[in-house]
C-alpha cells in the first residue's frame, strides 16, 4: 500500500493483531477495500452552466452484512480519504455488533458555494451515478460531514424513482416524515455522551470538576457540548472552522447554539454578537484550543487534527474522538508516551451508525419506535461495548484504541473464517460443529 490516509489508518491492524487469534487470510482481506467506485456527476447550475463534480463510494468489507456509512460533501474529499473512512466504518460496525460491513461516500466540493436547488440536483445526480452500487441489502448511505436529513431525503426519493418502488431502507438519517428515526440527528453526540459518562464513572470523576474543550460546532460537536453542559461539565472552549472562544469560568452552550442557529450562516462564529457579552471570553484558534490544559478534549470536526506536529502540545488528560480519525497514528504513539488516554472514534462516535441501524430496522419492519425506546437501546449498546473494550484494555494493558480494534477483529475474523479461510478448514476450532 502507498503512503496514504488508508495506509495510516490500517497501521492499527498490526498492533491489534498481537492480541487476537485471527487467521492471516482474514487480516489480508481487511487490508484492502473490496470495491471502490469513482463517478463524475453532471449538475446544471442555477445560471444555466454545467459543472461536473467528482464523487466516490467505497464498500470496504461486507462479510458481516450490507455495507454502511455516510456521504460527505467537502472540498478535501479524495478516493484515499473515502477508503480510510470506509475502513473505519467496517470496524465501527463490528465494535457495536451491528449486522453491517463498512462503506463511505463523498463528493469533492465546497457545499457552502451551492444554492439549495443546486445541492438537490447534485444529491440526486450522485444517486443516479451510484444506484447500482447501493441498496437496502447492499450498501446504505447516511449523513456525514456537511450532509443532513434534507439531503438524505432527496437521495432516498431519487433511488425510489429509479427503482419505481418506495425504498426507505436504502438511506438512513432521513427526515422523520420520510421514514427517519427519532433520535438519529442527535445520535452521534448522544452515543458519545453515554460513553463519556460510563468512562467518567469508572474513573470516579465528577462532572462539575471536569473541564472540557470541544473542537467543531457542527451536528456532533454542538450537541455533545450541550449534552455535557446540561450534565454539569464545565465547557471552557468551543470552536468552528473559523476559530474558537475560551472562558475558564465556563461557556453557556445553549445560548451559543441558539446564536449560531439563528445567525444561519455555517461560517458564523458565535461570538460576534450579543452572546459574547454573556461571559468574558478570549478568542483562540483551533490549534490553541487543541493545546488547552483541560481534562477532556473532544475533537468533533474532521480527521488529522492531532498529528506528529502538534501532539507534543496536547495537555488534555483524555481525548474522546467524536470526529472520524482526528488523531493520526504517529500522534497516538506520542500521546501514549505522555499518558494521555485516547478513546477511539470507532467506539465514541458509533452512536450515529447505531441509530442508523435502528432506522433501517424500523423501515424494514414498518414499526416505528418512540424517542425513549431509541435512546434506551442506544445507551444499552454503547455501555455494553464500552465496558467490553475497557476490559480488553485492562486485561492486556493496551490503549483503548488497540482494545477496540481487538474487539472488532475478533468479530470480523470469526465472520471471515466462517466464509472459508485456510485456517478454518485446517484447524479444528470451536466454530466447527
Ligand atoms: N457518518 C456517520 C459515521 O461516520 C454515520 C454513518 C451511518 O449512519 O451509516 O459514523
Amino acid at each position: 500500500m502507498s503512503s496514504s490516509l488508508l495506509a495510516d489508518a490500517s497501521k492499527i491492524l498490526a498492533k491489534a493483531m498481537k492480541y487476537v487469534s485471527i487467521s492471516e487470510d482474514a487480516i489480508e482481506y481487511l487490508k484492502y477495500p473490496q470495491a471502490s467506485l469513482a463517478v463524475s456527476i453532471p449538475v446544471r447550475m442555477d445560471d444555466g452552466s454545467l459543472k461536473i463534480f467528482p464523487g466516490y463510494r467505497v464498500r470496504y468489507d461486507d462479510t458481516r452484512g450490507p455495507t454502511k456509512g455516510g456521504v460527505r460533501f467537502h472540498p478535501n474529499v479524495t478516493m484515499d480519504e473515502v477508503q480510510s473512512l470506509a475502513f473505519w466504518m467496517t470496524f465501527k460496525c463490528a465494535v457495536l455488533n451491528l449486522p453491517f460491513g463498512g462503506a463511505k461516500g463523498g463528493i469533492t466540493l465546497n457545499p457552502k458555494t451551492l444554492s439549495r436547488m443546486e445541492l438537490e440536483r447534485l444529491s440526486r445526480g450522485y444517486v443516479n451515478a451510484i444506484a447500482d452500487f447501493i441498496g437496502p441489502d447492499i450498501d446504505i448511505p447516511a449523513p456525514d460531514v456537511y450532509t443532513n436529513a434534507m439531503i438524505m431525503g432527496w437521495m432516498m426519493d431519487q433511488y425510489s424513482i429509479i427503482r419505481r418502488q418506495i425504498c426507505p431502507a436504502v438511506v438512513t438519517g432521513k427526515p422523520i416524515t420520510m421514514g427517519g428515526s427519532l433520535g438519529r440527528e442527535a445520535a452521534t453526540a448522544m452515543g458519545a455522551f453515554f460513553t463519556i459518562e460510563d468512562i467518567m464513572a469508572k474513573l470516579d470523576r465528577k462532572p462539575a470538576e471536569t473541564t472540557v474543550a470541544v473542537q467543531g460546532f457542527g451536528n456532533a460537536g454542538a450537541i455533545i457540548a450541550e449534552l455535557l453542559f446540561k450534565a454539569g461539565y464545565k465547557i471552557v472552549a468551543v470552536s468552528d472552522s473559523q476559530g474558537g472562544i475560551y472562558a475558564p469560568a465556563g461557556l453557556d452552550i445553549p445560548s451559543i447554539r441558539q446564536y449560531k442557529l439563528s445567525s444561519k450562516g455555517i461560517k458564523a462564529v458565535y461570538c460576534e454578537g450579543s452572546v459574547c457579552s454573556i461571559v468574558e471570553h478570549e478568542v483562540l484558534t483551533n490549534q490553541e484550543l487543541l493545546a488547552l490544559d483541560v481534562d477532556i478534549l473532544v475533537p468533533a470536526a474532521i480527521e488529522n487534527q492531532i498529528t506528529a506536529y502538534n501532539a507534543d502540545d496536547i495537555k488534555a488528560k483524555y481525548i474522546f474522538e467524536v470526529a472520524n480519525g482526528p488523531v493520526s497514528s504517529d500522534a497516538d504513539t506520542i500521546l501514549e508516551a505522555k499518558n494521555i488516554e485516547v478513546f477511539p472514534d470507532i467506539l465514541v462516535n458509533a452512536g450515529g451508525v447505531t441509530v442508523s441501524y435502528f432506522e433501517w430496522v424500523q423501515n424494514r419492519s414498518g414499526l416505528y419506535w418512540s424517542l425513549q425506546e431509541v435512546n434506551q437501546r442506544l445507551r444499552l449498546k454503547m455501555v455494553e461495548e464500552t465496558d467490553r473494550i475497557w476490559q480488553i484494555a485492562q486485561e492486556h494493558s493496551i490503549p483503548m484504541r488497540t482494545a477496540a480494534y481487538v474487539h472488532a477483529l475478533n468479530r470480523l475474523g470469526e465472520a471471515i473464517d466462517a466464509k472459508g479461510t485456510r485456517d478454518y478448514y485446517t484447524n479444528p476450532d470451536p466454530h466447527h460443529g
